[in-house]
């Protein structure tokens, strides 16, 4: 640890770093962050830096606010679009209690522990993230419109495309922080894209998520533009899911294949499949945390609705990828990018660990193109839907005690306290909809 720190000195010397930003997440997967000038840096990495936690949504109570950031040394990156002269540089942090013990409310430190219970088995995990945006024009007084000039499709190409500019900019901006792009592509719908970035262990999956959404956020307004992760803008179009390929190694060798099982899959891969499709409909709080991620999750969008997995066609939740050896992985679908990525990848983790442990059964393969069966048919396949509702959502995560302690009882409380207010703020609107159906007809 001493020999990374002095890694990051050597790094600001070299670089002139004059500020350093302290990142950290709120339970809603906010990056909030405190800037300090290069001379506190020392004290920082002591973990010495207080703030006040009583002003952070979902933290704490006035009474018991003052927490303590610890960064990690590990996380240091120094932003490419400041600067040579007074370069900014940034460090994720963990929150600790002013007794010194990590703070529940840091999902961070809730990630970890999901982590810890993964290594107890035996277990690393690694996820590889598929976060898409869109890019909507802003008008004359800056606020983003719902508009896009760009009528491209699926890896179209668009050469004069503002999107497509800015798009390349992020590559080169993320490639400069240390990802390592494999792919960046047009989406399905106009103004809609996706990156890709390499697999890596779950934690640095999770910090690199946050640093992504900055990034494009931060890229895109450079260029005039407006990112959003909202995971359904635009009614009649498909919405933008975060597609999650997870795996577990043992000892460097990737623990879902076993290429003498039935489709090349260990056993532990179909424990961990049976797990995720058993505690799905409660996961869903988490990885679809919005009342907007239930607008995305309908037929007709490229989105799961159905609980059912396969290695062959894409309609269910669940996908097995066709790649093998070290790149076995299961993709979970229903994920969406406005959710805070440590606990979305936490409970996942967690749902999966359940199917290891318990030995679940996990349901036959669905390889049938499920949109194209009717009620009665998905209800003689045994195939459940996900919530249709956030209210739905919160309901199945309050009745899943799994599910619930990967998240603990801070957290878990803020959450569906604070959910289910956004969910009777949405309850009692009358909307546009409403009014077009009904004003004229009673
Ligand atoms: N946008 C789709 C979703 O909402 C996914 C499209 C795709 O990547 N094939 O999940
Ligand atoms: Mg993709
Ligand atoms: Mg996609
Ligand atoms: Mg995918």
């Amino acid at each position: 640890d001493a020999a990374i720190k002095m890694e990051v000195f050597e790094k600001v010397r070299e670089a002139g770093v004059k500020f350093i930003r302290l990142q950290f997440s709120d339970i809603f997967g906010l990056l909030k962050n405190v800037a300090i000038p290069v001379e506190q840096l020392d004290k920082a990495l002591d973990g010495e830096l207080m703030f006040d936690g009583s002003s952070i949504h979902g933290f704490t109570r006035i009474e018991e606010s003052d927490m303590y950031l610890r960064p990690d040394p590990k996380t240091f990156v120094i932003f490419p679009w400041r600067p040579r002269e007074g370069a900014v540089a940034r460090l994720i942090c963990d929150i600790y209690n002013p007794d010194g013990t990590p703070f529940e409310g840091c999902s961070r430190h809730i990630m970890k522990k999901t982590l810890a219970e993964a290594k107890e088995l035996g277990y690393t995990m690694n996820v590889g993230p598929e976060l898409e945006f869109f890019m909507f024009h802003v008008d004359e007084e800056g606020r983003p419109t719902l508009e896009t000039h760009d009528r491209a499709g699926y890896f179209d190409m668009a050469p004069v495309d503002l999107g497509e500019n800015a798009r390349r900019d992020m590559v080169l901006t993320l490639e400069d922080m240390g990802f390592e792009v494999e792919a960046s592509h047009h989406e399905v719908a106009p103004g809609q894209h996706e990156i890709d970035f390499k697999y890596s262990d779950a934690l640095d999956i999770a910090d690199k998520i946050m640093t992504f959404k900055f990034v494009v956020r931060t890229v895109a307004q450079r260029h005039g533009l407006h990112a959003t992760f909202m995971p359904k803008p635009i009614f009649g179009i498909n919405g933008s899911g975060m597609h999650m390929n997870q795996s577990l190694f043992k000892d460097d060798q990737n623990a879902f294949y076993d290429p003498s099982g039935p489709n090349a899959l260990s056993e532990t891969a179909y424990y961990y499949i049976a797990g995720l499709v058993k505690h799905a409909r409660a996961l869903a709080a988490i990885t679809n945390p919005t009342v907007n991620s239930y607008k995305r999750l309908v037929p007709g969008y490229e989105a799961p609705v159905y609980i059912a997995w396969s290695c062959r066609n894409r309609s269910p939740l669940i996908r097995v990828p066709a790649k093998r050896g070290l790149s076995t992985r299961v993709e979970l679908r229903n994920p969406d990018p406005s959710c805070n990525p440590y606990l979305a990848i936490s409970v996942a983790l967690k749902a999966g660990l359940d199917g290891i442990k318990n030995k679940l059964q996990h349901p036959a393969a669905c390889d049938r193109n499920i949109y194209h069966m009717n009620a009665a048919e998905r209800l003689e396949n045994n195939i459940p839907s996900l919530p249709g509702s956030l209210r739905e959502a919160l309901d199945e995560l309050a009745a899943d005690p799994v599910i619930k302690s990967a998240l603990g009882n801070h957290i878990f409380d803020r959450f569906m306290e604070s959910k289910l207010v956004e969910w009777d703020n949405y309850r009692v609107q009358v909307h546009n909809w409403e009014v077009e159906e009904y004003l004229t007809k009673f």
